[in-house]
């Protein structure tokens, strides 16, 4: 539905008999602009994160290509990927409890489809080519007809975005580097450009034909948000207290002129600002809605036409607390503190899984033989698979440590040296001349302590494991 704006000479004279009250507020930076700053370090942010490496290692880069995860810097193989289900675990959380306090704030302020749109409707359409008229009226689509050459620019730029837009995504789990390396051989690397160009083909569709009913009808995010709302969540809410009641009961609307308000006192104009700049199509004043992406451009409209008489927006960024019930809002309540108990929680859990992270891989498995007797010596076969996930060279070494140190000796394998990424298959064979049996008639399991380290950073680079070393009956090594 399309809605008439008044203007600004409508909404004074339409106020005329309105009390007034003292001096017109100041109106406040709006929240438009605040968002737009908050966009620019967002993209500035995103599209620089994956060129930022420590040590070689991107700060996140999930490669199925070299099975590995890396996270501030650390490079986690893709067996030791019990760092994921934290990271969701904190995704997650971390959303529900940013929505729980501050509503859809994540939608408005953060959403890569709220920016896409903001780029395309408000810059390219609006102020670049001035196929709209005004960023306040987003009801009013443009006459494509009229303006087809500029739509077709429009959809050009939007495009050559969108393969930036899909590269910077890519970069996440194909490392720039080898990005752009594949690109210049796009036949040997069919995933990935098929990847690039389905991602820029969604964002074409999404962002100048799906618009606002991705937020509206698809997006799962909306349909879960509205659950976690309770009566201090933040949001944009009209005061009827203030403004008059516009609908009635069953959400039918009952009001056009202000003049037509319930109370001679009633404060809203009736200009409608407030619904011709919204986003996804809902007047504010019926209530709080499912569609509300909280992106407070109503809040910015209401504080313009009512700053200009002076009065305080009808539309804030406010709870139903404090705006229905004129209860201050309690941001410190039982749900902030459950979320911030949870969030320490699975932070702490992470920081000391990663603390425990081994900087090389070692399995080692027990060959068929269960031992060989030669004279008084015993010795017991295996084969080690070690992989290097570090991004250098290392060369690695077996010493056997605790109880046994001295008793077992390693009779076979001396070194093993291992390219960055690359895994190595190695025969290692213990051996003992002791008498170690513990049973006369049956045979002994001894758990033995080996250590595996590189000898360029031992401290740093190693892994221990315990093997078990079978040692015939006393009765079979005489
Ligand atoms: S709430 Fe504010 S912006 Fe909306 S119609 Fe009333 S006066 Fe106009
Ligand atoms: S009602 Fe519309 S304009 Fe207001 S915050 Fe929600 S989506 Fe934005």
């Amino acid at each position: 539905m399309e809605h008439q704006t008044t203007t600004d000479e409508e909404i004074q004279s339409s106020t005329t008999n309105k009390p007034k009250k003292s001096k017109a507020k100041e109106i406040k930076t709006p929240f438009r602009l605040k968002r737009y700053y908050v966009f620019a370090l967002i993209t500035i942010f995103t599209l620089v994160l994956p060129f930022i490496t420590i040590s070689g290692n991107q700060i996140f880069l999930l490669s199925f290509d070299h099975q590995q995860l890396h996270l501030m810097g650390t490079v986690f193989d893709m067996q030791e990927l019990y760092m994921m289900p934290f990271l969701l675990m904190l995704l997650f959380l971390g959303i529900f409890a940013a929505t729980a306090l501050g509503g859809r704030v994540f939608c408005g302020w953060g959403c890569p489809q709220t920016i896409f749109r903001v780029i395309y409707r408000d810059y390219i359409e609006t102020k670049l080519l001035g196929m709209r008229k005004r960023i306040s009226n987003k009801q009013k689509e443009p006459d494509y007809k009229k303006h087809a050459v500029k739509r077709m620019i429009a959809i050009g730029i939007w495009t050559l975005l969108s393969f930036i837009a899909a590269a910077n995504f890519i970069w996440f789990f194909i490392p720039p580097a080898d990005f752009f390396t594949y690109i210049q051989h796009p036949m040997e690397h069919t995933v990935m450009m098929g990847m690039l160009l389905g991602i820029v083909a969604f964002l074409v569709y999404d962002v100048i034909f799906l618009k606002e009913d991705w937020c509206i009808y698809i997006c799962p995010y909306s349909r879960v948000q509205s659950v976690l709302y309770d009566e201090n969540t933040l949001q944009a809410i009209y005061n009827p207290g203030r403004g008059g009641k516009i609908y009635d009961e069953n959400k039918e609307k009952q009001v056009f002129k202000q003049k037509d308000l319930p109370e001679e006192s009633n404060e809203c104009t009736t200009c409608e600002k407030c619904v011709t700049v919204c986003p996804t199509h809902i007047d504010i004043r019926k209530g709080t809605q499912l569609e509300c992406i909280n992106c407070l451009e109503c809040v910015d409209a209401c504080t313009t036409v009512m700053g200009k008489l002076g009065k305080e927006s009808l539309v804030q960024w406010s709870s139903n607390s404090e705006i229905l019930e004129g209860k201050k809002t309690k941001f410190l309540r039982p749900i902030t503190y459950m979320y911030a108990g949870v969030l320490t929680i699975v932070m702490i859990a992470m920081i000391m899984m990663g603390g425990t992270k081994e900087y090389m891989i070692l399995d080692i498995n027990k060959g068929q033989r269960l031992y060989k007797i030669e004279g008084k010596t015993v010795s017991n076969d295996y084969l080690m698979l070690f992989k290097n996930t570090e991004p250098k060279t290392h060369t690695y070494k077996l010493k056997v440590v605790g109880k046994y140190a001295g008793k077992i000796q390693i009779k076979r394998f001396k070194e093993a040296t291992i390219k960055a990424g690359k895994e190595s298959k190695e025969v290692l064979i213990l051996s003992t001349t002791e008498n170690l049996s513990t049973q006369k008639s049956a045979d002994s399991i001894l758990l033995v302590k080996l250590r595996a380290y590189s000898t360029s950073e031992p401290e740093r680079v190693f892994v221990n494991k315990e093997l078990s070393f079978v040692y015939p009956s006393t009765e079979r090594v005489k």
